[in-house]
């Protein structure tokens, strides 16, 4: 099945708690589960940490500039995407995505060479695919809420896998960290 490898940086690491890193594990599942839908799989799942020390002002993202310059800072080389983990995000964003990802990760600040994630309980479930999703070449769509790519989460808790369609599928593929089986 064609795939991509995910890093999952923890960006402050002493802040997460033992139910933070039950969630991500739910989260990971939860994107596995998601891309299998349209015949793709995301695994690796390696993880790095940043100390809060480390971390310093990145542990909290103010910024679509400081997310961009924490993706920049830490990149992993090689070809899979970076999933950085933060406790906490700015404003309303639940995460930010370059779209599509660079296929090289040695490039720096105004690239963004990563994804990041903010932790929003169960709906980082959903956050998780969809920042991937964007380094994987796909846009927000708005008029189709139960797709994984719809702009904009809602309140309550996400009922079920979000949709990915045939096309999404066929879209993914074709980027340079896709590998095929
Ligand atoms: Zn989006």
């Amino acid at each position: 099945m064609p795939h991509v490898n995910v890093n999952l940086i923890y960006v402050g690491w002493e802040n997460f708690t033992t139910s933070d890193k039950e969630l991500v594990d739910a989260a990971c599942w939860a994107t596995r589960q998601t891309y299998w839908q349209v015949g793709f799989d995301i695994f690796g799942f390696d993880a790095y940490s940043i100390s809060v020390a480390d971390a310093a002002g990145y542990a909290y993202i103010d910024s679509a500039v400081e997310a961009a310059w924490l993706t920049s800072d830490y990149t992993i080389p090689g070809k899979s995407v970076d999933v950085f983990l933060v406790k906490d995000y700015a404003g309303s964003d639940a995460g930010i995505s370059p779209c599509p990802g660079t296929c090289n990760k040695y490039e720096t600040y105004p690239t963004r060479t990563g994804s990041v994630v903010e932790l929003i309980g169960a709906w980082t479930k959903v956050a998780m695919p969809h920042e991937i999703g964007h380094y994987l070449g796909l846009d927000d769509i708005y008029n189709d809420p139960t797709n994984l790519m719809y702009y904009s989460t809602t309140s309550g808790s996400p009922s079920g896998i979000p949709v990915l369609t045939f096309a999404q599928g066929v879209k993914i593929a074709q980027h340079c960290f896709t590998s095929l089986p």
